[in-house]
Order: structure tokens, then C-alpha cells, then sequence
């Protein structure tokens, strides 16, 4: 082995070192129990951290332009369907009770939502106002986004990028040729954003359908939100459907869960 041969390998066996399976969330009654590796060096703590200035940043920039909504019927109603959805969360991951919540409605006409890390919550009027959502509806959207952030998808796809980056350093320094770095870095995209983000959805549908059910909102809505996203993106896809297909396999995986949560909604409170 040459000196730049061995000084990869160590880098190698310290990435490998550093990177570990982490159990983001317990399975619940729809059982997503996929194994998931993070680099220890990218806390939970310090992704929620950062994404929480970003988000501070996005509301302050949205109530400075007057387009933050605090106070409207849908702002309050957005408010309290969060409220029992986030009282739920603690079911999948028990510290998301410690997790500053936070949920804002801004106005814009994009079909658009999100939960970032540690639970920050974003609507745009369009998605309600465009698809006309119903309590249910809202429930099942927003459940979806809530379990994107309980099981640390963001904070994954951060670990697997940094990941990607540092064995790329590493082929280097052991002397592969820059070409087959570059080739080894598209495979490697390919096979992760692709297949990965559908996985991804795929536990966010399941674990936000169970949140909605265990909150009493009808596990039904997730059908009817997603045929109507479907229609929606009949023309220009919206910003929203880019990254959430509403494709008939994600219709019919949920149709299939239904059944498992649907004891957990009728013995649930009602809103
Ligand atoms: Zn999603």
C-alpha cells in the first residue's frame, strides 16, 4: 500500500466509523421499520438547529412582506388540526414531545406544505384554498409532512450526501482516476434519489395516516386528498406534486393501510 493508499483506507474506517443505524421512530400499528444510517457527526440536534434558523428566517421575511397569515378561519383551523396531530407524534418518537412545534400559514398560490426538522410547519393558502381541503384532508397532508420529519428524512438524505462526498475524497486520495469518481457519484445518485425518495414518501403516507387516524381525523381523506392532487397536476405540475406524485401505486398502498388504522380512528377522540 502507498502512503495516500493507507491514509484513505483510515479515512475510510473513520467515515464508516461515525456513520450508525439509528432507530428514528417505532414502527406503530402500519409497521415502517426500515433500518436508517446516520453519521453520528450530524446530530438530530444540530440539523433541528440549523433548520430552525432557516425557518425563523422564511416566517420573518413572510410577515415583513404582510403575506403571513396568523389569523384567518384556515389559520386557526391549521393551528388546531396541528395541535392534535403533533399530540400524537410522541406515539412514533417519544422526545418529539420536547421538539418546539411550530405551524404558519403563508399566502401564496402554490400547492405547497412542508414539516422541516423538529417540527416546523409550513401550509401556503394555495393547497387549501385550490384543492378546497377539508379537515380530514388537511389532517392527511400534514401527517404525511409530520412523518418526514419524525423519521429524520432530511437529516438522512444530509447524512448520505456528506457520505457520497467523503468517499469521493477518499477514492482520490487512494488514486482513482477523477472519471470513475464522477461515474461512481451518478450511480450512486441515481440509485439514491430515486428508489430512496419513493421509500421515503411510501413511510411518510403509512406514518401520516396513523397520525391522522390516532388525531380522529378520517383515514379515508388520504384517497380523496391525493385524487385530488392527482387532477391538479393534470397540466403543469405544481411545485408540491414534483416531489409527491400522486400515482396510483402510492392510491393503492394507502387503500391497503387503511384497514390497519382504522380501529386506531374509530376509537379516536373526534375533533
Ligand atoms: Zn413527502
Amino acid at each position: 500500500m502507498s502512503k495516500k493508499q493507507v491514509l484513505g483506507a483510515l479515512t475510510a474506517a473513520l467515515l464508516l466509523s461515525g456513520c450508525q443505524s439509528v432507530n428514528t421512530t417505532s414502527g406503530g400499528a402500519v409497521g415502517v421499520d426500515r433500518k436508517q444510517y446516520m453519521f453520528s457527526m450530524l446530530s438530530t440536534d444540530e440539523v433541528n438547529q440549523s433548520y430552525a434558523q432557516s425557518y425563523q428566517q422564511t416566517i420573518g421575511e413572510a410577515s415583513s412582506k404582510n403575506v403571513l397569515d396568523k389569523t384567518s378561519p384556515n389559520a386557526r383551523r391549521l393551528q388546531a388540526i396541528a395541535n392534535r396531530l403533533i399530540a400524537q407524534a410522541p406515539v412514533f418518537r417519544p422526545d418529539s414531545a420536547q421538539w418546539n412545534w411550530e405551524v404558519n400559514l403563508i399566502k401564496n398560490d402554490e400547492l405547497n406544505a412542508n414539516c422541516g426538522p423538529g417540527g416546523k410547519i409550513i401550509f401556503y393558502t394555495g393547497i387549501i384554498d385550490k384543492l378546497q381541503l377539508t379537515d380530514d384532508e388537511i389532517a392527511a397532508v400534514m401527517g404525511h409532512e409530520i412523518a418526514h420529519a419524525l423519521r429524520e428524512h432530511g437529516r438522512e438524505a444530509m447524512s448520505k450526501a456528506y457520505g457520497v462526498n467523503a468517499l469521493k475524497q477518499v477514492a482520490l486520495m487512494a488514486g482513482a482516476p477523477q472519471g470513475a469518481v464522477a461515474l461512481g457519484d451518478n450511480g450512486v445518485n441515481l440509485l439514491m434519489t430515486l428508489p430512496n425518495s419513493r421509500g421515503n414518501e411510501n413511510e411518510a403516507d403509512l406514518i401520516g395516516l396513523e397520525l391522522a387516524a390516532r388525531a380522529g381525523y378520517n383515514p379515508n381523506a388520504a384517497i380523496t386528498l391525493w385524487n385530488k392532487m392527482s387532477k391538479a397536476s393534470e397540466g403543469a405540475p405544481p411545485e408540491f406534486l414534483s416531489t409527491h406524485p400522486a400515482s396510483g401505486s402510492r392510491i393503492s398502498s394507502l387503500e391497503a393501510a387503511i384497514p390497519k388504522v382504522m380501529p386506531l380512528y374509530q376509537q379516536a377522540k373526534k375533533p
